[in-house]
């Protein structure tokens, strides 16, 4: 009877053992030194311990492992109690009769419960913010496997990640939720024994009823997407259109302003002064004044009182045309103002930040501007917050210079195309079968994602034998094609329903992980040394 316990759960008869030999560590170095060595013995067996989410408390011993491609928690304990709400299948020493073992281990699939079970004995894998942190990364990770490889690069640097990071756009793309983002996160924290802190971003939230929902399932950011509110025509208008939307105003809110901006120079630093002309003042108010309302409201009544400590964006970064510094200081100051506790801020910078690609622009014209914007954030004590950071290599000294080190940064299709280059190695059938998928569906995609890659220039792929495939990876056209129609290919599916890439593409990561990490690592490691981040 006993070995089919341990049949049911397909896991080797040493398994038990394992778990005692780790667990009879009396201290927390010997506790890594005989975990390393257990997993070596555990690997000959098809078991994969990782290592680093080992963990001893009150004399439970618990620690994340693989066997096959499934991903499971276990808990042991020499107690014959069980521990109290872990929804697990049991696998007692009795039930091994090769094991002079006692004890019982807890084999816990890693569902939303035990998630919050583990949560609680491990705090360091809830999210918290960044407040005093200056230097801050989104590391949107769409489909919940790369956060480990992200964690791994960081460790020993002064970089505080923001692991969870989803758009409701995202959400909607990958058939998520932001409680399964976030459990991937705590998850991904716990197997890489990660204890210094991340944040979860409700990244370009619309409505209040999306930020009450971001915050209710434990956010710690949240970027309020203030582009419905900006009134991108008044950008065009001429002086006396302007002026005539201007009068429209309330005259005790136009005296009010006016007063504030009017002949009156701001100081950002000793060299640098924002002065507003009546012209440029106006098109301000008429452009920004109703995303702030929106903001300041959205702050005052929900973000402020939630109870917890948020990092707040703005965004105006998704908009027609580019920021001008004076209109980014006219809406700090108004935000702050009103009451608004900005951790960090997203102009539209000039230029074009495209999905997945470098940036493209005039590199002098960008390196004056941002310098600019880094200044009035500095002036207020904000961040920076450079969105669609991904991929922007000829920026990023710029970015990392200007700003002194301190601004947050925003990546997540990157780490998708890092998963999709790991196919196009690993799984080239798999690969094949993606990228006719995406060509023939990129108009569907082009909806939601604004690019300019040009399909006919990418090569014909029956032409390009499998070991070359990774290079489409390298080109902006198949990134870029690749990129935006993440979504679509995730939620594909048959006439029966059945999804027709989905499982594959996380069999295929899943199998080899340790290699998507490594190139995650080399990827984004790349990001951080162009920054100048050591
Ligand atoms: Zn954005």
């Amino acid at each position: 009877m006993a070995a089919a316990v341990i049949m049911s759960t397909g896991l080797p008869v040493g398994f038990v053992q394992f778990c005692k030999e780790i667990w009879e560590a009396p201290d927390n170095k010997m506790l890594s030194r005989l975990g390393l060595k257990v997993a070596e013995d555990a690997r000959k067996s098809g078991v994969c311990i990782y290592t680093a989410s080992v963990r001893k408390k009150n004399g439970v011993l618990y620690f994340l492992y693989k066997y096959g491609n499934a991903k499971k928690l276990a808990v042991y304990s020499d107690l014959k109690t069980k521990l109290p709400g872990f929804e697990a299948e049991v696998i007692s020493s009795e039930d091994n009769q090769n094991s002079a073992s006692q004890g019982i281990v807890y084999i816990c699939p890693l569902n939303r419960n035990n998630v919050t079970l583990i949560r609680k004995l491990f705090p360091y894998t809830l999210p918290s913010n960044h407040k005093g942190k200056p230097l801050t990364i989104g590391l949107g990770d769409r489909l919940g496997a790369a956060s480990p490889g992200h964690i791994r690069l960081l460790a020993g640097k002064n970089v505080f990640p923001v692991l969870a990071q989803q758009s409701i756009r995202e959400l909607n793309l990958t058939g998520r939720t932001y409680e399964d983002v976030l459990e991937s996160a705590s998850w991904a924290v716990f197997q890489e024994g990660y204890e210094s802190g991340y944040g979860a971003d409700g990244d370009h939230l619309k409505t209040a009823a999306e930020v009450r929902m971001a915050l209710g399932c434990g956010f710690t950011m949240i970027t309020l997407d203030c582009s419905e509110h900006i009134d991108n025509k008044a950008a065009a208008y001429s002086t006396e259109e302007a002026e005539t939307a201007y009068c429209l105003l309330p005259e005790g809110q136009r005296d009010l302003l006016e007063k504030k901006y009017l002949g009156v120079d701001f100081n950002i630093t000793s060299e640098y002064s924002i002065r507003f002309s009546r012209d440029e003042f106006i098109k301000a108010v008429l452009i920004y004044n109703k995303a702030i309302e929106f903001a300041t409201d959205i702050y005052n009544n929900i973000i402020k009182v939630c109870g917890r400590d948020i990092d707040f964006e703005m965004s105006i970064d998704e908009t027609l045309t580019s920021t001008s510094p004076a209109s980014h200081f006219f809406a700090a100051r108004e935000l702050i103002d009103g009451g608004v506790s900005v951790t960090s801020l997203a102009p539209r910078f000039c230029g074009e930040f495209q999905k997945g690609i470098d940036y493209r622009g005039e590199l002098a014209e960008f390196e004056r501007e941002f310098g600019m914007h880094a200044e009035i954030a500095k002036h207020f004590g904000y961040k920076l917050s450079v969105h669609s950071g991904s991929d922007k290599f000829t920026v990023f000294p710029i970015i990392g210079r200007l700003t002194g080190g301190r601004y947050h940064l925003k990546t997540a299709g990157t780490n998708w195309l890092e998963a999709v280059r790991l196919i196009t190695l690993k799984n080239p059938s798999l690969y094949r079968r993606m990228h006719s998928f995406a060509l023939e569906n990129l108009s569907e995609a082009r909806k939601y994602y604004h690019i300019s890659a040009e399909p006919q220039k990418i090569p014909d792929i029956r032409e390009i034998a499998d070991e070359d495939l990774h290079c489409l990876m390298d080109k902006d056209d198949s990134r870029q094609v690749l990129h935006i129609t993440y979504g679509l290919i995730l939620q594909a599916a048959a006439t029966d329903k059945s999804l027709i890439f989905r499982d594959e593409i996380f069999e295929t990561i899943g199998k080899y992980e340790d290699e998507y990490y490594k190139l995650l690592i080399g990827h984004i490691g790349k990001h951080l040394d162009c920054l100048g981040v050591s």
